[in-house]
């Protein structure tokens, strides 16, 4: 991959999509991430042999948010297994914003459509193991250090707050997922573990080297251990296809093609089997809550290297 992609094509690409910035809105909804900057940004790939090529804004450090649903639905499968979770949370994209309470109160059992919504991931949450709030997201955060080589990765805890603080219609879910047997245990316990997991912070190249792993079947990039078993790396990879971009992951498959999870700091890691992670960060959302700049960034790599897995 370093053959081909050159640190001066990402520089003259992004300066490309810079303007696009404007189009998007960074989101306020969790006040911390009102404060980010819509003109940081960057992109990274890692290959498959620890390569990193990169650009932009790269000492920026950015919150997972909805990324960190990929992973704590990787560390519950490894909790738990498959038969377990998916027990508890289904399989199906739902076509909703990743907040809808709409299709849980349809559903009987109210089982969460997928992972990836936040019904889903806060069900997700409630699996891991652990005691504490704080003994589960430890667990998350040891395997984020395995997955980045980098031990020294926490959760930004100015961010944490302000978004449990906050974090109302994640309440009602959790709420009404306890009323219906879907979580257990004391729910603000459960936000506060999801909230904090949202909360880890990250750099462009972290993210990078996450999707590399996931596209390296599971294995880390330098001693080949397996750090999350192939077919659990692959059943994330699916459910990044199927409900990774919110409710745009259909024109995204088509347009990119790439197995991808964003979030509303404006992150979105892509992982291509045999090929490397590509991370990608610019806070201005749209209205689906993707990163416009991300967007377009991903376009033209995957168009220009022929990345589509279709
Ligand atoms: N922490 C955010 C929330 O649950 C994550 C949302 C996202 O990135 O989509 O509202």
């Amino acid at each position: 991959m370093k053959k081909i992609i050159t640190k001066d094509i990402l520089e003259a690409w992004l300066d490309n999509v810079r303007p696009y910035a404007k189009d998007g809105k960074v989101a306020d909804y969790i006040p911390a991430l009102a404060r980010s900057n819509p003109e940081d940004l960057a992109v990274a790939v890692v290959d498959l042999e620890d390569e990193c090529v990169s650009a932009g804004a790269l000492e920026s450090q950015f919150t997972l948010q909805s990324i960190s649903k990929v992973l704590s639905l990787a560390q519950a499968l490894l909790d738990n297994g498959e038969d377990y979770v998916f027990e508890r949370v289904g399989m199906e994209p739902s076509g909703d914003p990743f907040h809808s309470i709409y299709k849980l109160e349809q559903l009987n059992p109210s089982k969460p459509l997928n992972p990836m919504i936040n019904a889903g991931a806060l069900a997700v949450t409630n699996m891991i193991h652990g005691v504490t709030p704080d003994e589960k997201v430890g667990r998350l955060l040891s395997f984020i250090h395995d997955l980045t080589d980098d031990q020294s990765i926490r959760y930004n805890e100015e961010v944490s707050s302000s978004e449990f603080g906050t974090a109302y219609l994640n309440r009602s879910l959790c709420y009404y997922m306890k009323q219906h047997g879907v979580i257990s245990g004391s729910v603000e316990e459960n936000l506060d573990a999801y909230t904090k997991q949202c909360a880890i912070e990250v750099n462009i190249h972290h993210l990078a080297r996450i999707g590399a792993i996931f596209a390296n079947e599971g294995k880390d990039l330098n001693s080949g251990r397996q750090i999350l078993p192939r077919h659990l790396a692959r059943i994330c990879k699916t459910f990044m296809v199927t409900c990774g971009m919110y409710d745009a992951s259909g024109s995204f498959a088509i347009r990119v093609g790439i197995p991808a999870k964003s979030g509303v700091s404006g992150a979105v890691v892509g992982s291509v089997n045999g090929y490397g992670g590509i991370a990608v960060y610019g806070p201005a959302l749209d209205d689906r809550g993707n990163s416009v700049v991300g967007l377009k960034l991903l376009e033209l790599l995957s168009n220009r290297y022929d990345l589509s897995i279709f």
